[in-house]
């Protein structure tokens, strides 16, 4: 990784990579996704303007700092929010590409300690709130229960949810999370939010027919046109995001590294379009 950050400017979006995925519970394969991500963006196949006609390629305050190294799994937890904290000391905005979505947990950590709570917009099919899932309470079936439960956000709205069990249902419940599930999806744009804002996008949001690349493939899901303008709507300042859980091993045609890769470009330019103060 680039940890020579020095000339970055405050407010850059930087992408940083982070291959790990031992807390998966179901498959292994999304510490591959950072790879396959910068392979389709490498290849020319688009270029890099959002749609909103932002050129990404030409902006100075857009870079990608590499992946994270991370050399072992028993304190990788650890390992994310130290770098990451590391990282949002020299006031940049991060996109995390992943990897699994257990390491929203040890990033939001981080953001609660620079930025204090933010609210959080989660898009998934999962609400990922259990307390414990096969009893590892670092799971990726997990990280909003601890976020929660530590009070590192101010506020959770989850949109695209449709999983959503007598457990989990009692934990938002007790956290107060907002829920929109996929047939209250038009509340979505009446969502009322100041920011500054974290993004959390699980790539199974998507219908597995847009998006196959995933380990929990969950039908009924939402079109990539729906999750751009999901992200397209957001007014408030957003201060990071990331997008987890593409596994390149379950992707033919490479069509979710393609969405992947879109979805990072109208991420950005959404970040890009709308400033954050740093002073
Ligand atoms: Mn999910
Ligand atoms: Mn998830």
């Amino acid at each position: 990784m680039i940890t020579n950050a020095e000339t970055i400017r405050p407010g850059t979006v930087a992408v940083v990579g982070i291959p790990f995925d031992a807390n998966s519970s179901f498959m292994r394969g999304s510490a591959q996704a950072p790879v396959h991500i910068r392979d389709v963006i490498k290849s020319g196949v688009s270029n890099m303007c959002s749609e909103s006609g932002i050129d990404l390629a030409s902006r100075a305050d857009f870079i990608d700092l590499g992946d994270m190294s991370i050399n072992n799994e028993s304190d990788a937890i650890e390992t994310i929010e130290t770098t990451t904290s590391e990282l949002l000391q020299r006031d940049i905005r991060l996109i995390s590409l992943g990897g699994d979505h257990a390491m929203t947990y040890p990033i939001i950590k981080s953001y609660q300690k620079k930025w204090g709570q933010l609210e959080i917009v989660h898009l998934d099919a999962h609400p990922d709130l259990y307390d414990s899932y096969d009893g590892n309470r670092l799971s990726h079936a997990c990280p909003f229960a601890r976020i929660m439960e530590e009070k590192l956000a101010s506020h959770l709205v989850q949109i695209g949810i449709r999983t959503l069990n007598p457990h989990q249902e009692q934990q938002a419940e007790r956290f107060g999370v907002e829920i929109i599930t996929v047939p209250q999806l038009e509340n979505a744009a009446r969502i009322e939010l100041v920011g500054p804002l974290y993004l959390s996008i699980d790539l199974d949001v998507l219908d597995p027919a847009f998006a196959p690349g995933v380990a929990h493939r969950e039908p009924g899901g939402l079109t990539t046109r729906q999750v751009i303008e999901l992200i397209q709507q957001l007014k408030a300042p957003i201060a990071g995001a990331d997008i987890v859980e593409f596994n390149p091993a379950r992707d033919p045609s490479e069509m979710t590294a393609m969405v992947a890769f879109k979805l990072l470009k109208e991420v950005a330019a959404r970040m890009l379009e709308r400033p954050l103060d740093f002073s």
